[in-house]
């Protein structure tokens, strides 16, 4: 079985191509809209997906080797994610589904995240962090659904340091490949400043934190204020992560997401997992960002347990969380 995966939810408009044999990722086409300046504006990065769209589909399909007609499924991430992007994925989808007659299978972005990571790392009954520009949540799999133990009660933790290092004159976030601006200034750092660390319960707040980094910015060096920032905020999320596994006896931890590339946050959860004498497994950099491939790999799983989608329903869910999906193929 052959399952083509259509990635917009955000910056990156991807395709991949899964099997359901080995080597399983035929292929992970991707193209990410980066902003001259400032942020992301939702209807720009739509115009951008739908410019490259042609391009990185007869890629993915080239690289795989594998011709449109010989797919059986059209897999789509509905959500959750930016409106005007989603759209561009799923309109492809529906065209695609309706010119070849093939059946189209919704999957949701962030339980995407989650597969590719089982899948890559071989992991079998995790605690889940799942680290992204847009999430962050620590989750695990209980009967049939990933239920959120802690996540972020206002903005992503990913976001929260793009944002600081844009406002900082520090963007963009990321430079050379997965290295993140909020590292390189934080090497910088010689002295550690106080800002709030929020966790309640098992959620984590970054909102507070963002405004009192940005705020010290006036009257300490950068490289203090990064350095003091990263610390902060990571060690809100290890907090919360060691509640969950305190209270689910995990013996694996899975890292997946954008954020998982961040080279300071690993060593934090590596030391985390030698405390805990637990596994610590966490996505290649490759599947980490939004692809293509995680979609495909996800819709073959669900195709293969007969979740499909009629185009009737095909609608996008910007909202969807992962705690809402049914795991019916696991
Ligand atoms: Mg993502």
């Amino acid at each position: 079985m052959f399952v083509l995966g259509i990635e917009s939810t955000a910056h990156t408009f991807g395709v991949g191509v899964a099997s359901d044999k080995e080597p399983y990722i035929l292929s992970n086409v991707k193209d990410t809209f980066v902003p001259k300046e400032g942020g992301m504006r939702p209807g720009e990065v739509a115009k951008h997906h739908a410019e490259v769209a042609p391009k990185i589909l007869l890629e993915a399909l080239k690289t795989a080797k594998v011709p449109m007609s010989e797919i059986q499924y059209v897999a789509v991430a509905i959500g959750p994610g930016l409106g005007p992007t989603l759209r561009v994925g799923a309109t492809l989808a529906r065209a695609l589904g309706l010119k070849y007659g093939k059946s189209l299978v919704g999957v949701n972005h962030g339980v995407a995240h989650i597969e590719i990571g089982y899948w890559s790392t071989n992991a079998q009954d995790p605690l889940v962090v799942y680290l992204s520009g847009g999430n962050t949540v620590i989750t695990t799999l209980v009967k049939g659904r990933f239920r959120t133990f802690g996540e972020t009660l206002d903005i992503a933790l990913g976001n929260m340091l793009d944002t600081f290092v844009r406002e900082a004159g520090l963007a963009p976030p990321y430079v050379a490949g997965s290295k993140h601006m909020i590292d390189l200034c934080a090497e910088e750092g010689k002295e550690f400043i106080s800002l709030p660390y929020v966790v309640k319960g098992q959620d984590m707040s970054y909102s507070g934190m963002l405004t009192a980094a940005l705020k010290a910015l006036q009257d300490h060096p950068k490289g203090d204020v990064c350095f003091s920032l990263r610390e902060v905020a990571f060690d809100a999320l290890l907090e919360a992560v060691e509640r969950a596994l305190a209270l689910t006896k995990k013996k694996e931890l899975l890292v997946v997401g954008g954020v998982a590339a961040s080279q300071s946050l690993r060593s934090k959860l590596e030391q985390l997992s030698t405390d805990w004498g637990i596994q610590l497994k966490v996505v290649p950099p490759t599947y980490a960002g939004d692809n293509g491939a995680m979609i495909a790999y996800t819709g073959m799983l669900m195709a293969k347990s007969g979740v499909t989608l009629d185009i009737s329903e095909s609608r996008i869910r910007p909202r969807w969380r992962v705690d809402e999906v049914d795991v019916t193929w696991r």
